[in-house]
């Protein structure tokens, strides 16, 4: 079989630049201890990233305390945003500039993951912001990197990856590097708990779709697998308890695990059209992340069931406990109803409202550009493909006539 060069790309790059998984912390005062290692290996004057909803709640006031007491000068830098522009991350390193900060330390999701490994890479660059942008980029060092993670969904706190919104151009801009993974990471229960509803359903199921595009993309390895495999066991175990008793402390933290196993197996073997298309969806219509993909997930696994039927029978087999079964094709479309079942468990809408016919073509052309140029996909789309999906995103049900 001939591969497409992305997977080729992608192999290559997993094998020979990608570093190892940060060292972690998890549990109630996680954080603290991550802002520990932070001091202890020299860090005077850090930015912390974070937004101001975060901030308010009072989110970070123990970490502020923490810092204060141990003589540190910090820098708060409270303009995240979801779905960060490039004007927020100019924000951030102007801060960074103005409080000479000599680290980087992000509370928050995706959006403040993101935006400050592009901050921690753009202070100690010489280049302007959109030459940083792209694959291998990074000309220097980034400033010492650490990441609290507050919604167990996106696994940037492990990616090499980091997604940057052009207003003008209404395209997510990737900046992909090695130099981007952080140095370490905390998932403290005592923040995971104020997730509501909503955003743990939405994060959770783009977790999840994580885990499913990596274990069916062609550049998948047994390590990407193995983690893959373990995420999605611990996602579809523990996000509907998450969901139904949010102060579930141990609930929250095999969630926020199986999102980390996740990031790292994605990072690794990249992702599906799930993600192509996703992005475009937010940014024409600022959806939230986790919420795109959570709708358009189960639609994708029909489009990718005869593709990986027998990958979809394998993830069937080990949530029933029962590997040793041999291959029965019905296995495969219950993997998907199964998916179907938590999508509703955690109140993931069919559809979504705001989606306009007037976009669909634009939303497919790039959807297609981004899967082609990115993404080792078991199985390609056509355009048409893609407007099934969004007709039925915007009308249908989960289920889409492919035919
Ligand atoms: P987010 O970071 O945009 O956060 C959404 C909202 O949740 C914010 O308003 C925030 O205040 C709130 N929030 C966060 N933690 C909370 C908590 N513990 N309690 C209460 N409220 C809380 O959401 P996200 O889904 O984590 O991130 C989405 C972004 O991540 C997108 O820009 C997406 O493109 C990006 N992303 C990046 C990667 C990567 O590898 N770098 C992967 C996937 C997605």
């Amino acid at each position: 079989m001939i591969r497409p060069p992305i997977a080729l790309a992608l192999r290559a790059m997993n094998r020979f630049f990608t570093p190892e998984k940060p060292l972690t912390f998890s549990g109630k005062g996680a954080m603290i201890k991550l802002a520990d290692l932070m001091v202890r290996s020299g860090s005077k004057r850090p930015l912390i990233v974070t937004d101001s909803f975060l901030l308010k709640n009072g989110m970070l006031n123990g970490l502020l305390d923490f810092l204060k007491q141990e003589g540190c000068d910090a820098t708060v830098f409270d303009g995240i945003i979801p779905n960060p522009t490039f004007a927020v991350v100019e924000e951030g390193v102007a801060a960074i500039r103005k409080g000479r900060c000599d680290s980087v330390f992000a509370v928050g999701g995706g959006s403040a993951i993101d935006a400050a490994k592009v901050m921690a890479s753009a202070s100690t660059s010489k280049k302007p912001l959109d030459k940083l942008a792209g694959i291998l980029k990074v000309d220097q060092p980034l400033l010492p990197f650490y990441v609290v993670a507050t919604t167990s969904g996106t696994g940037s706190e492990v990616t090499t990856a980091a997604v940057i919104s052009d207003t003008k151009t209404h395209k997510k801009t990737f900046f992909v590097d090695p130099k981007y993974m952080p140095i370490a990471a905390a998932f403290d229960t005592g923040l995971l708990v104020s997730l509501p509803g909503p955003m743990t359903a939405g994060t959770g199921m783009d977790a999840l779709t994580h885990a499913i595009e990596a274990f069916t993309s062609r550049a998948r390895t047994a390590n990407t697998d193995r983690d893959a495999a373990t995420a999605i066991r611990l996602i579809v175990e523990f996000l509907p308890v998450a969901y139904a008793n949010p102060g579930d402390e141990r609930a929250r933290e095999m969630v926020a695990l199986g999102s980390f196993l996740a990031g790292n197996a994605f990072t690794r073997a990249g992702l599906g059209y799930v993600h192509a298309i996703s992005h475009q969806i937010s940014t024409h219509y600022n959806t939230p992340h986790g919420l795109a993909n959570a709708i358009l997930l189960p639609r994708v696994l029909r489009f990718n069931k005869d593709a990986c039927s027998e990958r979809f029978a394998e993830l069937e087999r080990m949530l029933l406990g029962s590997t040793d079964q041999p291959y029965a094709p019905d296995q495969a479309q219950r993997f998907i109803d199964r998916v179907d079942t938590l999508a509703e468990t955690v109140g993931i809408p069919v559809n979504l409202d705001d989606i306009q016919q007037k976009d669909f073509a634009s939303i497919t052309k790039d959807a297609l550009a981004e899967a082609r140029s990115s993404y080792a996909v078991p199985k390609v789309m056509r355009k048409g493909d893609v407007t099934k999906i969004l007709e039925s995103v915007s009308t249908g049900s989960w289920a889409v006539n492919f035919a």
